[in-house]
């Protein structure tokens, strides 16, 4: 397929605003692709070319050398982009206008394929190491010389990660089920299928080459991480109760890192919440998994928490952070050492059993975790009485751990890969004081210190995740929760992430000092959530108008565990609002 199709494509896809009519035009495109592009034209459209798990190196190309590759091809100066790009807010345009402009060869040269331009961009997500930049800059004012404006456009918006289309992974998903079955039924045969392999160029192909059987067929495997199933939230224990059926599995909450394991024979390798490996951050982990778990073959779950060495307590989720941001690791294991309390499998010698219910599959666990210093299973309590789900709450956070999560136990418990539903409930303490749940927020902004604050960022501003529209509204402003010590990291963190104007992603009614990159996620409570003439989170979908979050301080945590995607999402907070005000 020519890139300039994909181009114009997108270029008639953003400007449309019904999501139903962006996604049957992708859904035209992605069938003119074919079985033999489709993956490619996923991959340019995600603007990633790998899924995080397969350890290839990103695109990720910054601002600053994005203005060095359309100064070079379009022979101008690097200021005089950078002004333009202070002006249009978007190197997309700055490119096309300047390289319209500029004598090219264009009208000599070969069409560029989606397939080349796939090819140049891992190449130059591939330059790695001394003298890289160059590698890279030469690579993409090679590809641009090669383009029409409009491909420049949005190759500089894909390698930058702005590609803006409004189309999220639901959205991709809906389009594949209509390019290839001819409507959107099969959508939730395709949901699955991501769910379970985590790679969405992997789903299209197999859609697109064996059809629709072929992607019912996918379960797990061991090596590809399965999308992580998440709990809901509620803060009475009768309601909690009564959504999970009835009675549940009332398991301790530990606060540390959830992972997920995969084995098979010596091979181990450990995927965060992210899906990113970590392994060899946690050489530890690899050794007690090998030592103490016995199965040829597995996919468990588990959470690990940080021991203090000393006292063999348990310590806050904030340790590991530490000790991941640490180099010397080795040195770090002894400091920093972690237990293991498995929770949950998914893959057990052969059979996927995501399918059983709860009980059965701890059942499992219990057989194939052997108990030792640093290798548990989960506290749990099988119960249909409220006071005693309460109760045992009451011990969790005696014994230091965040609350509890009440699990379904009933015959359709199964482990729900990739959905937050009703069949995991947490409880925990912070829930009785103000906003029902703390929320996972992504800094996009910030407004600069007066004061005691000179010289840091007085007050950020905070976004919640749109996965309709892949965009990310402000929900508050935050200045309160910033110890000294906090002001001086976050300015650290939040450095290397400033750009020159707002992120196109990121949707404000309010203008910043500065902007940011949308990467960083951090831990915020509330009093409530509000009505808001000022932030636009779920503007769309309410009608009164935006969500905002009242009084809102930040706990100290950073969510290095999460991907910005994996943020609070405006869903969730309709769905917060709705119970705060007694409708669910
Ligand atoms: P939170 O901030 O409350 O951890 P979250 O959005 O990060 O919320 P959820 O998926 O909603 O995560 O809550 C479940 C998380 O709790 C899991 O991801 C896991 O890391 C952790 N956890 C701790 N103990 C358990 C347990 N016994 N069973 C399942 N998950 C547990």
């Amino acid at each position: 397929m020519e890139y300039s199709r994909l181009a114009q494509a997108y270029e008639t896809i953003e400007s449309t605003s019904g999501s139903i009519d962006k996604t049957t035009l992708l859904a035209e495109v992605l069938k003119e692709a074919g079985p033999s592009e489709v993956d490619k034209v996923i991959a340019l459209t995600m603007g990633k070319l790998f899924p995080d798990w397969k350890g290839e190196p990103e695109l990720g190309i910054a601002e600053k050398m994005a203005v060095q590759v359309v100064a070079s091809a379009s022979s101008v100066p690097e200021k005089q982009v950078r002004d333009m790009l202070h002006k249009y807010g978007d190197i997309g345009a700055v490119a096309e206008e300047l390289l319209g402009k500029s004598v090219q060869s264009t009208l000599f040269s070969d069409e560029i394929t989606v397939e080349r331009v796939f090819d140049v961009l891992y190449s130059v997500a591939k330059a790695t190491g001394q003298g890289s930049s160059k590698t890279k800059v030469s690579l993409l004012v090679g590809l641009l010389s090669e383009s029409q404006p409009i491909e420049a456009k949005y190759i500089l918006r894909t390698v930058t990660g702005d590609l803006r289309l409004g189309i999220g992974n639901m959205g991709l998903l809906d389009a594949l089920a209509i390019a290839f079955t001819g409507d959107k039924e099969a959508r939730a045969d395709l949901e699955r299928a991501f769910n379970l392999s985590s790679d969405l160029g992997y789903v299209a192909r197999l859609l697109a080459n064996e059809g629709l059987d072929a992607v019912r067929n996918v379960h797990v495997e061991v090596g590809r991480p399965i999308r992580m199933m998440a709990a809901k939230k509620l803060s009475n224990p009768q309601e909690i109760m009564t959504k999970v059926g009835g009675r549940a599995l009332v398991e301790y909450k530990y606060d540390g890192e959830r992972m997920q394991v995969h084995k098979r024979g010596e091979e181990i390798a450990i995927f965060s919440r992210r899906q990113e490996r970590i392994s060899s951050q946690y050489p530890d982990v690899v050794e007690y998994v090998s030592k103490f778990v016995r199965a040829d073959e597995c996919v468990i779950e588990g959470e690990c928490v940080a021991i203090d060495p000393g006292t063999g307590e348990m310590r806050p989720f904030q340790e590991l952070m530490r000790r991941r941001r640490k180099t010397d690791i080795k040195e770090m294991t002894k400091e920093v050492p972690v237990s293991l309390f498995f929770f949950d499998v998914l893959y057990i010698d052969g059979r996927d059993v995501t399918n059983l219910p709860m009980l059965e599959r701890r059942s499992i666990l219990e057989k194939i975790i052997e108990r030792s210093q640093h290798t548990h299973l989960t506290t749990g309590e099988v119960t249909d009485d409220p006071e005693r789900l309460e109760a045992i709450f009451m011990t969790a956070l005696d014994t230091g751990h965040e609350g509890v999560i009440a699990k379904a136990i009933h015959k359709d418990s199964i482990y729900q890969a990739g959905s937050r539903s009703w069949l995991w409930i947490k409880l925990k303490a912070s829930y009785t004081e103000g906003l029902s749940d703390s929320v996972d927020l992504v800094i996009v902004g910030a407004f600069h210190g007066r004061g005691k604050r000179t010289g840091v960022y007085g007050t950020i501003l905070a976004s919640a995740y749109d996965e309709d529209t892949d965009t990310f509204p402000t929900v508050c402003k935050i200045g309160t929760g910033f110890t000294d010590e906090i002001l001086d990291e976050l300015k650290r963190r939040l450095d290397p992430l400033v750009l020159e104007t707002r992120d196109p992603k990121v949707i404000s009614d309010l203008e910043a000092d500065v902007w940011f990159e949308p990467k960083l996620v951090i831990e915020v409570l509330g009093d409530e959530i509000t009505v808001s003439p000022t932030h636009p989170a779920g503007r769309e979908q309410m009608r009164e108008g935006g969500l905002a979050i009242r009084f809102p301080r930040f706990t100290g945590r950073f969510r290095d565990d999460k991907d910005p995607r994996q943020a609070t999402t405006v869903a969730d907070l309709i769905d917060l609002f709705e119970q705060q005000r007694g409708i669910s």
